[in-house]
């Protein structure tokens, strides 16, 4: 890809020049044996809903800890609206964390709640009242000011939770997997109404999940982790059509990978050797020499049924799913067992399950992957 089409792409998010609010300058955490975070260095901006992507262990919820000021960095900055906060207290920084757990005081009610950090900061009761009345109001839980935590539902104590963050007014919310205890139908409308809140707030979100869903339906941009290291960062689309490792593709679910070893490079044609399959790729970069390890995908909308392009694959139909004007083909190819998803217009006839095809691309349709 050039660099214009590259800038076309992330163009809606780079059109103003965006306000770090937070800085990561290579924070690195060591456990005795683990490397939580490995050098990490991320700039967070103002006002964005930015995610923290990545299976579990890979240093995501450290990392949060780090920039609430929960947790120290062995070594590396964390900055905070310019300033060095390594050293400032939870407490003082504009910061606010919320867990899966709520953490919330079960014994108390919601307004109680609520208002706690107001407390703590000695805010008059008048004062506290007008606030957490306010809060109620934003969250959608007014009239249930009084009732005890225990009486509330899981959807109803995670907007406590978050009322009680926001009433504090910070600069940064902080979100670890907060909808990961929710059941799929309330997690689907926490994910509208957490939107819908950050933007009406305009607030910097920092959430965290290992659901690729989540992060792809409510982030301005997206920070893919993998032990302890940040391996990609975008927005949405632009990482979901340029995964830049096998890992990324993989993790995102991206289908039609393939690797293998370069066995040639003639100007931007480059052949590849899969071990059951030899692939000739288009390398626009020109970024591959022989010998290199190399993974591609093809988009499913660029494999086609039928013997048409320059690298054809044999295989067996193993599902097709009709989906009006489209058809999805899932065909297990004969020579290395893998499956490849192909999406096609529908056609006059439908290819049914067990039927032999040959599938195929040309050299334009894969994307080499960076590593
Ligand atoms: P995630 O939130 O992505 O699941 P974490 O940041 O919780 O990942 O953990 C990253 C790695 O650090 C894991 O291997 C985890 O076991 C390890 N780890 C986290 N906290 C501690 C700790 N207090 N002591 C030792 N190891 C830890
Ligand atoms: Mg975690």
């Amino acid at each position: 890809m050039s660099e214009s089409e590259k800038s076309t792409v992330s163009g809606d998010s780079s059109q103003s020049t965006p306000q770090s609010v937070i800085e990561i300058d290579n924070v690195r955490k060591e456990y005795p044996g683990v490397v939580a975070n490995d050098d990490i260095s991320l700039d967070i901006y103002e006002g964005e809903f930015f995610t923290l992507l990545g299976p579990s262990g890979s240093g995501k919820s450290t990392l949060l800890q780090i920039i609430t000021g929960t947790n120290t960095p062995t070594s590396g900055d964390v900055y905070i609206s310019g300033q060095r906060v390594n050293d400032v207290k939870p407490y003082n920084r504009s910061t606010s964390l919320i867990f899966q757990e709520y953490a919330l005081f079960p014994h108390m009610t919601a307004r109680e709640n609520v208002e706690f950090g107001l407390m703590i900061q000695g805010v008059d009761k008048t004062e506290r009242q007008r606030r957490s009345d306010a809060m109620f109001e934003l969250m959608d839980l007014t009239g249930k000011e009084d009732r005890k935590i225990s009486a509330l539902s899981g959807g109803e104590r995670q907007r406590v939770a978050m009322a009680r963050s926001l009433i504090i007014e910070p600069d940064v919310l902080l979100l670890d997997e907060v909808l990961s205890a929710l059941d799929v139908n309330l997690a689907k409308e926490m994910q509208v109404e957490l939107k819908r809140l950050q933007e009406q707030i305009e607030k910097t979100f920092v959430f965290v999940t290992h659901s690729q869903e989540e992060a792809f339906t409510m982030s301005d941009r997206i920070a893919i982790m993998n032990k302890g290291k940040v391996v990609q960062v975008g927005a949405p689309l632009e990482v979901y059509q340029n995964p830049d490792s096998e890992f990324v593709a993989e993790f995102l679910g991206v289908s039609n990978i393939f690797s293998g070893t370069v066995t040639s490079v003639h100007g931007e044609t480059v052949t590849i050797d899969t071990g059951d399959y030899t692939f000739t790729v288009t390398d626009t970069a020109q970024s591959q020499t022989p010998g290199d390890e190399a993974g591609f995908i093809v988009a499913n909308e660029r494999l086609n049924i039928g013997d048409e392009g320059a690298n054809t694959l044999e295989g067996t139909i193993r599902d097709t799913i009709f989906k009006g004007p489209s058809t999805e083909y899932t065909v297990r190819l004969d020579e290395s067992g893998e499956e490849v998803t192909v999406h096609e217009s529908t056609g006059e006839v439908l290819h049914e399950e067990g039927t032999a095809v040959t599938v195929s691309f040309e050299p334009t349709a894969a994307k080499l992957l960076k590593r």
